[in-house]
């Protein structure tokens, strides 16, 4: 992976650039930054950075033997550690290692865009959470006290560094005070207060910021041809997301839908009129659980929204025109007095969705909560 592949960031790239440049890796970084953001993506191409003999100011060459191994997530002085656990063919004893070529097809298939949830997935670890046990740090020990291949740089990437239980963070707390020599750890991680301070504080701080809205906009065109009104409103609805620009952008009818539901729904509930509601909650069983939720979480957006509306911040409001429109129009039923009751209430019906709550009884229940509080002056 090469930085030009990585969707925006110049100002992180840059840094990262002039840090090799003027001979300066910090042998432990911090890659921070929210889901979406291409902090790996950033890690990946910074290691073939590194790794690359004939990289040039801005970029690696993309073309010498280095940099396509590292293209292939095979170079023999770069090191993987990710969450992992057992599964059905992994019954005992499990490690990155025993996952590698899984996460070498997963990183490639999703340009290095990468996230838990799809990865636990790709492993079929079906409910289960992975974490970086104390194997996954033993074995990275082992690796990196042999001899770099090349005779240079050695590079290992921990993914979802808050993800190491305590065991393979103490031993990793080792390797981090006494680096073997010419290694470079990057730790990438979404949220900090997971790490031990320890590890936090032994490591350069990368923050790494959402993208840019026009540069998500330019790559929805760029890479999923999506046309230009419709990579405009994905962009804006991703908050710096490109897994969730992506997800927009195939599920057009989908943004439609919950927009238009949610705009349907709110109306009923402000004619209060209970036959409606009822009618709706009861249609709502039929959509399914992961769009139930979406369409309650669609709400706190608008909810998001009408705050920075009633603070004069329209500018700042992230929806297409249409959505924009409805949203101010909404936004003077919001105040100080029922905001926070209507926050709480729909992140419970989202917590009663997960749980397998069902879901009429669920949103009635809110719809009537909602018509008494959409009348809280
Ligand atoms: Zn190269």
């Amino acid at each position: 992976m090469q930085f030009k592949e990585v969707i925006g960031q110049e100002e992180v790239k840059h840094k990262l650039v002039l840090s090799a440049k003027e001979n300066r890796i910090p042998h432990a970084q911090l890659f921070l930054g929210p889901e979406g953001c291409g902090k790996f993506a950033l890690a990946l191409a910074y290691a073939q950075y590194i790794l690359c003999p004939n990289r040039d100011e801005h970029d690696s060459c993309g073309v010498c033997p280095s940099c396509r191994q590292v293209a292939k997530l095979a170079h023999p002085d770069l090191h993987f550690v990710v969450p992992n656990t057992t599964n059905k063919s992994i019954k005992k004893d499990p490690e990155t290692a025993l996952f590698i070529n899984e996460w070498r097809n997963y990183v490639l298939a999703k340009q290095a865009y990468v996230d838990p949830v799809s990865w636990y997935a790709a492993i079929e670890l079906e409910n289960k959470q992975g974490y970086i046990n104390v194997r996954d740090a033993a074995t990275l020990m082992r690796n990196l006290s042999i001899k770099s291949y090349a005779g240079d740089y050695k590079v290992a990437i921990l993914w979802m560094a808050e993800r190491m239980n305590l065991d393979a963070a103490n031993k990793m707390l080792k390797l981090l005070e006494e680096p073997p020599e010419k290694t470079v750890f990057l730790l990438v991680a979404e949220d900090q207060e997971l790490l031990l301070v320890t590890i936090r504080s032994r490591a350069v701080l990368v923050k790494i910021p959402g993208i840019e809205t026009n540069e998500v906009e330019q790559a929805l065109v760029a890479r999923k041809g999506c046309d230009c009104a419709l990579a405009h409103n994905a962009a804006i609805l991703s908050e710096g997301n490109w897994l969730k620009a992506c997800h927009y952008a195939e599920e057009e009818e989908d943004m439609k839908y919950y927009s238009q539901t949610f705009q349907q729904w709110m109306r009923y509930c402000f004619k209060a009129s209970v036959g409606e509601l009822v009618d709706f909650s009861n249609n709502i069983r039929g959509i399914g659980r992961k769009r139930q939720q979406n369409l309650l979480e669609y709400g706190l957006h608008v909810v998001r929204n009408s705050l920075l509306v009633n603070n004069g911040l329209l500018d700042k409001v992230l929806l297409p025109d249409d959505e924009k429109l409805f949203n101010v129009n909404f936004a003077p039923f919001v105040n100080p007095n029922n905001m926070i009751p209507f926050v709480e209430l729909l992140e419970e019906g989202i917590r009663q969705i997960e749980r397998n709550g069902y879901a009429p009884l669920i949103f009635l229940d809110i719809s009537l909560k909602l018509t008494k509080l959409l009348r809280i002056k």
